[in-house]
């Protein structure tokens, strides 16, 4: 039988993976942080008991939550991102040469070394010299930023502990605020099969303070519900009007320019929720 790693996505419903080896397991300030080697999708981190990445479905999320993003703004030079302990993130920015920075707020310092130590494919970025890690809260980095960012990446933990905030109207306040006056963001937002009041009040709160509020969504195995969905606040730029001279050749395997446009259609319960 052997061991098998559950993640228990709602009170009733989950997903079970089986385990090679634990790599490393401890209780850091702010998390549960388990990292974990699975038969199917390589090496896994944990986090409170929820699945951060996998070596193996990685490139899906990371590449969906930048380069939709990045390819919207028609010159993205700086760049923030909140959370994203593992790396991936900064990875797929970094391949957009018009970034001269990206600062990372990143709460929990044991996500990052330990993501160095288990994960080398996706925290390859770090020490990167355009790259400027910085160990602290988000929230608190946003309040006290203020037109600085041409775009934010939210890419944290679920609401709960220490990402609470980090879906609060007070926070997409701060975010409007710390971007640049023609800025846009992206935040992970979940599910909409466990998670549907999440979007809809992200999305709700989005279009309260940006004029242009879209969601799109990418697939992801080992995410609860395998439907993942990112929602986009932009003070200019649409994300569905970006000229095709624009795209230009990335190493990717889940963006293309059509991907890019096609993941803003959304299945009629999806779409329900963004009304
Ligand atoms: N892709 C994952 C998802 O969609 O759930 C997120 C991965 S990344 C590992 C999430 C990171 O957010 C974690 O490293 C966590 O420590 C960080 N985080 C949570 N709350 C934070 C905060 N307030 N400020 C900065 N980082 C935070």
């Amino acid at each position: 039988m052997g061991i098998w790693f559950t993640e228990k996505q709602t009170e009733s419903f989950g997903i079970t993976a089986k385990v090679k080896r634990t790599l490393h397991s401890e209780k850091t300030e702010f998390q549960q942080l388990d990292m974990i080697e699975t038969e199917q999708f390589g090496n896994m981190l944990i986090l409170d008991e929820m699945v951060m990445t996998t070596e193996r479905d990685e490139f899906v999320y990371h590449e969906m939550i930048v380069h939709v993003p990045l390819f919207t703004h028609p010159n993205p030079k700086k760049v923030l991102v909140v959370g994203g302990g593992d790396g991936g993130t900064i990875r797929e920015v970094l391949k957009h040469p018009s970034v001269t920075k990206v600062v990372q707020v990143e709460i929990d310092g044991k996500v990052v070394e330990y993501s160095k130590q288990y994960l080398p494919h996706i925290s390859s970025e770090y020490g990167n010299l355009r790259a400027e890690l910085i160990i602290g809260d988000g929230f608190m980095h946003i309040l006290n930023s203020a037109d600085e960012y041409d775009i934010i990446l939210v890419d944290s933990t679920e609401p709960v502990g220490p990402a609470a905030n980090l879906f609060t109207k007070g926070f997409y306040a701060g975010i409007s605020k710390a971007l640049k006056e023609d800025g846009l963001f992206v935040a992970q937002t979940d599910n909409p099969w466990f998670k549907g009041d999440l979007i809809r009040n992200a999305i709700q709160d989005t279009k309260e303070m940006f004029p242009i509020a879209r969601l799109y969504t990418c697939n992801i195995p080992t995410y609860p519900s395998g439907m993942w969905t990112f929602t986009i606040g932009s003070k200019s730029y649409d994300p569905l009007k970006v000229e095709n001279s624009r795209f230009f050749e990335l190493n990717t395997k889940y963006y293309t320019p059509e991907l890019h446009k096609a993941s803003f259609v959304l299945p009629k319960f999806v779409d329900d929720l963004c009304k």
